[in-house]
């Protein structure tokens, strides 16, 4: 499925939603003695700097995740580095920020292996994930994408050696916006590299979801998978009293491999941590299990950036 359908999908999604949406603060707000998001890692949100409106800027949000006691946050930008970003912020914010960098057409029209290492050497080296292509991949932007695999359906070297640098340094490597088909190709090369670390971006979202069966079958080849609740959120008609009984299946498939970030950021979702809280509210309601709660929230997160 190509992700015009998938924005066409959303906006009819938007559309469908109850006339009256309940109103979400512009910030997040919570008594302050919640400590409902303490020790909560985000991995996938989505600020500004950016070239589209963000509900929140990278630092603010920060702030905020530290008075909330969260663990950490992995900065996501389509377009921009967000490893200088983190740098540049933990000088004001006692905080676990981290940041990466998606390989579109910023860093030319085929995977940026320079970039990549680049990034691994910037300062405070902070880089946590390198995100495959997305709004520049094949699967979402059809001809002229930049390519993952050759006409046989090989990983590209380029690739390869982008594998090979994540596994010595140990960090993410995220299939993007590839599609379900080519995650699994890619997860199988990755262990051949070495790379523990190899993450099946939002694989519960709408153009890029996957079945059980190919969920096992990404498991089997050692990946871990990574669940958006905005979606889930956004499917329920944005209201989080209705179940995330798909989002829980999703997670008991492995939840020892398994995360939920939010995906959010669109100033049309509540503001990312509001949006995290209702994500472990939801969760919680819909009959999830503290320990596997804790595993995809805080331990398999927290573990992926490298933090003890
Ligand atoms: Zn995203």
């Amino acid at each position: 499925m190509r992700v015009h359908s998938r924005r066409s999908f959303l906006k009819r999604a938007l559309m469908l939603a109850p006339a009256a949406l309940p109103l979400f603060p512009a910030t997040a707000e919570a008594s302050p003695q919640s400590t409902e998001l303490e020790g909560v890692s985000d991995l996938h949100v989505h600020l500004e700097p950016d070239i589209r409106p963000r509900s929140d800027n990278a630092l603010n949000y920060v702030r905020l995740c530290r008075q909330a006691k969260m663990r950490s946050v992995l900065l996501k930008s389509h377009i921009f580095p967000t490893f200088d970003l983190a740098y540049l912020i933990r000088q004001s914010v006692d905080f676990e920020v981290f940041g990466g960098l998606c390989l579109n057409r910023q860093y030319g029209i085929r995977a940026g292996v320079e970039a990549v290492r680049a990034a691994l050497q910037c300062s405070g080296q902070y880089l946590r994930c390198v995100w495959l292509p997305t709004l520049d991949a094949v699967h979402q932007r059809g001809r002229g994408g930049i390519p993952v695999l050759d006409t046989y359906g090989r990983v590209l070297p380029e690739i390869v050696s982008i594998m090979e640098l994540c596994a010595q340094e140990d960090i993410m490597l995220a299939s993007g916006h590839s599609s379900p088909e080519e995650s699994l190709i890619l997860a199988r090369k990755a262990r051949e590299t070495g790379l523990t670390k190899f993450v099946v971006t939002h694989a519960n979202t709408a153009g890029w979801t996957h079945s059980a069966d190919q969920v096992k079958r990404c498991l089997d080849a050692g990946a871990w998978m990574e669940y958006g609740y905005g979606w889930e959120f956004l499917r329920n008609g944005q209201d989080a009293s209705r179940p995330c009984d798909r989002l829980v299946n999703y997670i008991r498939l492995a939840p020892e491999r398994s995360f939920v970030m939010t995906d959010m950021g669109s100033p049309s979702l509540p503001h990312p941590l509001t949006g995290m809280r209702l994500c472990v509210r939801n969760l919680r309601e819909s009959g999830l299990s503290p320990a596997h709660l804790s595993l995809v929230l805080k331990e398999n997160p927290a573990a992926l950036m490298k933090l003890s």
